[in-house]
């Protein structure tokens, strides 16, 4: 894999998710490890004006991206990138989407339970919501690691989704099932508090995904 088809792989990665519908304007946006950093996608610019070239590296340390001179603008969520790519070894790309019924479920800050066995593929009994702190903010960064402990994705307080995963094909795949389980979930809600699954079943489900999802080619 060079780092050409890698920057082009974010691209069709960021067009895929306005293609599923879970990317909302400018608001979503893509990473994956590349070097001893990160690719990320850059600040404000819509999929559809999207190139391998806009696309942003930065260093795994880096501290403020104004210490790149030709870094470019990355996304105001570069934080988070770069702290989950840090601090798990597992996470080799992450999608961030401020998809519409997953949003709904976090503008009430509440975890997603396991009301379907798919929420097992994001590694519990449950897609936590992480508290809300301002966007871009390290405290935002902070509370995200926290609720993804053990798990591939979190809900975002009045604010969205992070999913990750081996390679963007499985971050983007799983943050859109958790777009498809919160639409589930927001309707099984209409007809009462839905029941959910017992814990065991989870943890063996939990087991059985190890595997399962799709690979890039
Ligand atoms: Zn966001």
């Amino acid at each position: 894999m060079t780092e050409h088809a890698l920057r082009e792989q974010i691209v069709d990665t960021a067009r895929e998710m306005e293609r599923l519908g879970i990317n909302q304007g400018t608001s979503g946006n893509v990473s994956t490890r590349w070097l001893d950093g990160f690719l990320i996608t850059p600040s404000g610019v819509p999929a559809a004006k999207l190139q391998a070239e806009s696309i942003v590296w930065l260093p795994m340390d880096i501290q403020e991206p104004s210490a790149l001179i030709d870094a470019g603008r990355p996304s105001s969520e570069w934080r988070f990138h770069r702290d989950i790519l840090q601090s798990r070894p597992d996470a080799h790309a992450v999608v961030h989407t401020h998809s519409t019924a997953a949003t709904a479920l976090a503008i009430h800050a509440r975890d997603m339970p396991a009301h379907h066995y798919m929420v097992a593929a994001a590694g519990g009994n449950s897609i936590r919501c992480a508290p809300y702190a301002t966007f871009g903010s390290q405290a935002l960064s902070d509370h995200a690691l926290a609720a993804l402990a053990g798990r591939s994705a979190c809900l975002l307080a009045h604010h969205g989704v992070i999913a990750l995963g081996r390679d963007l094909g499985r971050a983007l795949w799983l943050a859109h099932e958790v777009e498809v389980l919160a639409k589930q979930y927001l309707l099984a809600c209409q007809l009462g508090t839905p029941p959910v699954l017992p814990d065991e079943e989870m943890q063996m489900v939990v087991e059985k995904f190890r595997n399962y999802g799709p690979r890039t080619p």
